[in-house]
């Protein structure tokens, strides 16, 4: 990126920043709850009002109906040489209750001591408006876009997006792209541009352990049969060895270990051990062996016990030896770990482990996919060159122990690099009250976007 472009996105940028900040704030009136049927009529409004706005700046758009809330997909082509992009985003918001809690109108925003506040302002739609603004300050200083760009913008990521996955699947040539980018997280701290390129996966299973065909007195029973929770409890216990690494065999097998130069990256992320154990009030921070904390927290697969259940609750002492007990077990998981195979190691292992005369039930609960686009691949690397420049502060390169299963759709179906690119804070009080997103982050998401874009049209 040369200086004196650099510096037009900049002025540009900031020449406008009135109208992008009036224009955001219209977006941000609509409100496009999707998860609530009353708003059904506003949430098509939003979608419209989108595909206004990409129309304004020579986008080719679509409004694609799905089973419930429409698609808002827009593209750019400018030449079949360059690197395409695909912005992922959704126009939709969480509902605002507890409404008592807000301090203004969530859906009249308003901007005080520089925060936008109102629902939607930071998930997603001030950060996914940011890039169209990005896309806005790029044809208007250069005149075109450097890259081939592709918006996709749904409205139903607030309900789980029932219709996105045969969406992408269904539409693999048109959504076609070299890199997918994303907002629609936080960056690590104030003023540290962040990029994310790794997710975990899941792997959820629910066990349950049953021995004789009803409860037992534990006098008249108790040392002559088979007690499920004392079993359970130890099955559950033999998941973890000593080093507190996971002891189901061959669990580790398909692990992308950290790489060292992840290693050293970790060590430059904003984050202390102290401060993470006494927010939490914890007096240690145990995990496997060998790995820090963030590395365990972002890039090593883990295994918890989520719940468990069984015998008597109530208050008081009742001596019985419950006939059944169950607990719930999920494993967070990393490229290249196959949930289904995991959850069937898991269940195999359990089994195996169960103490003599103790039936063992396995449930398949849930399953997604861990996702990875590798540090040192050519688009991380030119899109945290291009953050580096524009906040003037080296940029940090994170993983999450999160999911965001179309983040491994878009890898697996359109075979793309995905980036996470956060441009708001964690504390922008997503989906609660007085959901805010600072301009400072809104502004500089947009000269983000812009710098992103054009440092992306070189990786191909
Ligand atoms: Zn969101």
């Amino acid at each position: 990126m040369s200086d004196s472009i650099s510096k037009t996105i900049k002025e540009y940028a900031s020449e406008y920043q009135a109208q992008h900040l009036k224009e955001l704030l219209d977006f941000l009136r609509i409100p496009s709850v999707s998860t609530d049927s009353e708003h059904v009529k506003d949430i098509r409004i939003a979608a419209q009002w989108l595909e206004t706005e990409l129309k304004q700046l020579t986008f080719e758009v679509e409004v694609i109906e799905t089973a419930k809330h429409p698609i808002v997909y827009a593209e750019k082509i400018v030449d079949d040489s360059l690197a395409t992009v695909l912005v992922y985003g959704h126009y939709d918001v969480q509902p605002v209750d507890p409404i008592e809690l807000w301090d203004s109108d969530p859906f009249d925003p308003i901007v005080r001591d520089g925060l936008i506040i109102a629902r939607g302002a930071t998930d997603d739609k001030g950060q996914v408006y940011a890039h169209i603004k990005g896309a806005e300050v790029l044809l208007n200083t250069d005149g075109q876009l450097p890259v081939n760009l592709k918006f996709l913008i749904e409205g139903e990521e607030e309900i789980g997006s029932p219709n996105l996955d045969s969406f992408i699947t269904d539409n693999k040539e048109k959504l076609a792209a070299d890199v997918v980018l994303i907002s629609d997280n936080a960056m690590v701290a104030p003023n540290t541009p962040t990029i994310t390129y790794g997710l975990k996966g899941l792997s959820y299973i629910e066990v349950h352990v049953k021995a004789a065909s009803h409860d037992l007195h534990s006098g008249a029973f108790g040392g002559g049969v088979p007690n499920p929770i004392n079993g359970l409890a130890k099955m559950i216990a033999s998941l973890h060895d000593e080093q507190g690494r996971v002891a189901v065999p061959g669990f580790y097998d398909a692990v992308i270990d950290v790489q060292p130069e992840e290693r050293e990256a970790y060590k430059r992320v904003p984050f202390s051990e102290t401060e993470f154990a006494e927010e939490l009030s914890l007096s240690a921070t145990p995990g496997e062996a060998n790995y820090s904390l963030l590395e365990r927290l972002w890039a090593r697969p883990t295994l918890d016990c989520n719940g468990i259940a069984g015998g008597f609750q109530g208050e008081g002492a009742k001596t019985v030896i419950a006939s059944e007990a169950m607990a719930k077990i999920s494993c967070r998981l990393v490229p290249n770990q196959d949930h289904e195979e995991i959850t069937r190691m898991l269940g195999d292992f359990l089994k195996e482990n169960a103490p003599e005369g103790l039936s063992v039930e396995v449930i398949d609960l849930h399953g997604g996919k861990p996702a990875l686009t590798p540090m040192d691949s050519k688009e991380v690397q030119a899109a945290a060159k291009a953050l580096s420049e524009v906040f003037g502060q080296e940029t940090i390169f994170a993983r999450t122990g999160g999911t965001i299963p179309v983040v491994s759709t878009f890898q697996t179906e359109l075979k793309a690099g995905v980036i996470l690119v956060g441009l708001g804070l964690e504390d922008d009080r997503a989906h609660s009250p007085n959901e805010k997103f600072d301009l400072v982050n809104y502004y500089r998401g947009i000269e983000s976007s812009a710098a992103v874009l054009k440092a992306l049209a070189d990786i191909k």
